[in-house]
């Protein structure tokens, strides 16, 4: 083969969960939101003139990055707006760690790893504990930065907040990035910390608790100087970000807080109930504080709990890898009448009648 980048063989890309076409499944699978966007987003996008749409987008994200700035006590220049968190994250990797070591979790978001092999980093990662917690304590080796997500993915296990504060003033010749995906899932965020600190990156999504997956839509908030890096990049790549559609129904989504506050509340109480229901029911799980569950079987493998759930009809995650990870499945929590088409197969379906081949 003439035109064979033997580089491209080092990389291994990151593989999302299926994107099902033919079957109607309750689909548990890619942690999306299970409630659709806010009624202001979906009628600002049909207000939306059309004719717009032969002109690019405003470059800069001028009012999203302001809107931003403003809901977290913050300045637009603190902002960097994306196309999903994936591409902030990837922007970050390219800026900073290019020949740079970079410390992860053994499990946790795997575009971590390939990130860092695509910005030519290095990266090292540290073992869990044994509940699968994250010991920042054993972060202590030399590294150019660490990255981690708060809650963690895919335990659904968050490091506290006090804890974290004292790491990143403990690491300041770190670049610490926190890659708060699910935070909002969670009792309490660490975006506050990004005023104090001018190590710290927040990497946030609209695409998990303002069900905007499908727009792609991720920013991160941060220092103004590590900012501006970010946006030199980003300008040498593709210097437009988050298209006109997108930044309108970001900015309608972040204004209608008593919507989101609802359907968090409702994905935390559909949390709370299906634990309830693993535990009556005899699963091992995690406890979560994100909008998803690690879940194994006493009876079966993970392998076979996946696939039979599937030939259900019902969808969820299962990670061939790590070999820790191997014996769990992980359910994104769905609406109150998903959770209960799950608990009620898994109920009858954990015994000796289950497909083990
Ligand atoms: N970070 C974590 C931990 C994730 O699980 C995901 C979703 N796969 C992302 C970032 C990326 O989300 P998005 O690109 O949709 O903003």
């Amino acid at each position: 083969m003439k035109f064979k980048n033997t580089f491209l063989d080092q990389l291994e890309p990151y593989s999302p969960g299926e994107q099902p076409k033919t079957k109607n499944y309750i689909k548990l699978n890619t942690n999306e939101n299970p409630f659709p966007p806010s009624k202001h987003v979906i009628n600002s996008l049909k207000k939306f003139d059309f004719n717009n749409i032969r002109k690019y987008p405003d470059p800069s994200s001028l009012k999203l990055k302001e809107v931003l700035g403003q809901k977290f006590n913050l300045s637009g220049d603190n902002v960097f707006v994306g196309n999903g968190s994936d591409e902030v994250l990837s922007l970050i990797f390219l800026a900073f760690f290019r020949g740079k070591k970079i410390l992860f979790p053994e499990i946790t978001y795997s575009f971590y790893s390939s990130f860092a092999k695509l910005a030519l980093g290095k990266f090292k990662t540290i073992p869990l504990e044994e509940d699968f917690s994250i010991n920042l304590e054993k972060y202590n080796k030399t590294a150019y930065g660490i990255i981690f997500p708060n809650p963690n993915a895919p335990t659904g296990i968050s490091i506290g907040y006090e804890k974290i504060k004292s790491f990143i003033r403990y690491h300041s010749d770190k670049l610490i990035i926190i890659d708060e995906a699910y935070a909002d899932f969670n009792s309490f965020n660490c975006i506050d910390l990004v005023k104090k600190f001018s190590n710290l990156i927040i990497v946030r999504t609209f695409s998990k608790s303002y069900s905007l997956a499908g727009l792609r839509i991720g920013f991160c908030l941060a220092n103004k100087s590590i900012i501006k890096q970010l946006l030199k990049v980003k300008n040498s790549f593709n210097s437009y970000p988050v298209d006109q559609l997108s930044e309108i129904a970001a900015i309608n989504a972040i204004k209608d807080d008593s919507y989101f506050n609802e359907i968090i509340k409702k994905i935390k109480k559909n949390r709370v109930w299906l634990e309830k229901k693993f535990t009556e029911m005899g699963y091992n799980f995690i406890k979560s504080d994100a909008n998803f569950i690690l879940l194994k079987s006493k009876k079966i493998s993970a392998k076979h709990l996946y696939l039979n759930l599937k030939s259900k009809g019902i969808l969820v995650r299962y990670f061939s890898k790590p070999k820790k990870l191997s014996s769990y499945i992980r359910i994104t929590i769905g609406s109150f009448i998903d959770c209960q088409k799950l608990v009620n197969f898994l109920k009858i379906n954990d015994g000796d009648d289950f497909e083990k081949s």
